[in-house]
């Protein structure tokens, strides 16, 4: 089980950083709210982005800008909620979250998640409404509007 681990330590010489980890490895920052770092302890942007950050694990994302911007990612709307009830109220030095707290959270919280797909034209990924199956000589795909658009002017 996946086990996150958060910690806000003082670097040799540097300033205090906070350092998540997934079971011991670093934990990719998903860069939105805040591009200098995570944080925890109150309801800001480092908070956020590490909720975010958090979640896009979770459930093996790894959002492009774009796709944030889009909400084209399940750990995108739950990420405020999720920050609110574990990362700002969190004190102290350390904390950790487990895989199964995540899992318990979204089904008592009934969080709506997105499915998404990937377009099989530009490989962005796409929320299932924003894409079509196209069946044509060369078999079956499944694009995203801009990239049926682009077919349809060829
Ligand atoms: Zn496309």
């Amino acid at each position: 089980m996946k086990v996150y681990k958060v910690e806000r330590r003082a670097e040799k010489g540097g300033p205090v950083g906070v350092i998540a980890t997934v079971n011991g490895q670093p934990l990719i920052h998903i860069v939105h709210h805040s591009p200098t770092g995570f944080e925890f302890g109150y309801g800001g942007s480092g908070p956020a982005d590490l909720a975010l950050s958090i979640l896009a694990n979770y459930f093996g994302e790894e959002p492009s800008e774009k796709a944030l911007y889009h909400g084209r990612c399940k750990c995108w709307k739950p990420h405020q909620d999720f920050k609110w009830r574990f990362i700002a109220p969190q004190q102290g030095n350390s904390f950790e979250i487990t895989e199964d707290t995540i899992s318990s959270w979204i089904v008592e919280t009934k969080q709506e998640l997105v499915e998404t797909v990937v377009c099989d034209g530009c490989g962005e990924v796409m929320l299932t409404d924003e894409v079509e199956k196209i069946t044509n000589a060369h078999g079956t795909a499944t694009m995203c509007f801009e990239c049926c658009e682009e077919l349809a002017v060829k």
